[in-house]
């Protein structure tokens, strides 16, 4: 992976910090992690202006970004707080699965794993998988700043 900018990799620790402190999550305890991940967002950041997930495979990059499923944080972060980059992490490192459907793989991987804070976060809760594109013109979407 190229060395991305100095400045998209200090917005995407900036961000990062802020919507794990806003969700109740905390940046992977484990070493390397969050920096590889950041690392990612930040190269998108420079590739695309936007942060696409960086622990996917995309035939298409650009259609994934028209798609917005997976900039983040991604639906499956705001609909179930789940993080499959471990980047949004409970304190002891493991991923929250607890608001996965069942048959969700992050379910099978991990077991359930409680959320410390169920207050907070989930911006797309109450939102049907159907809304989740009207949900995403939306002013108020978390977003890098
Ligand atoms: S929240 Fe989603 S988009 Fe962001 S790092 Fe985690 S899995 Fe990737």
């Amino acid at each position: 992976m190229n060395q991305p900018s100095p400045r998209n990799l200090e917005k995407m620790w900036k961000y990062a910090r802020n919507f794990a402190r806003k969700t109740g999550t905390c940046l992977s305890p484990v070493e390397g992690v969050t920096e590889a991940v950041l690392m990612g967002l930040a190269a998108h950041m420079d590739e695309f202006g936007k942060p696409l997930c960086p622990c996917n495979f995309y035939p298409d990059k650009s259609s994934e970004i028209r798609n917005r499923r997976w900039l983040c944080a991604c639906d499956e972060m705001q609909k179930y707080k789940y993080c499959h980059c471990m980047l949004f992490v409970r304190e002891d490192g493991m991923p929250i699965t607890e608001h996965l459907p069942e048959g969700h793989e992050g379910r099978e991987m991990y077991g359930e794993q409680a959320d410390p804070a169920p207050h907070l976060g989930r911006a797309m809760r109450e939102v049907p998988s159907e809304g989740i594109r009207d949900w995403h013109s939306r002013p108020d979407r978390p977003q890098p700043e």
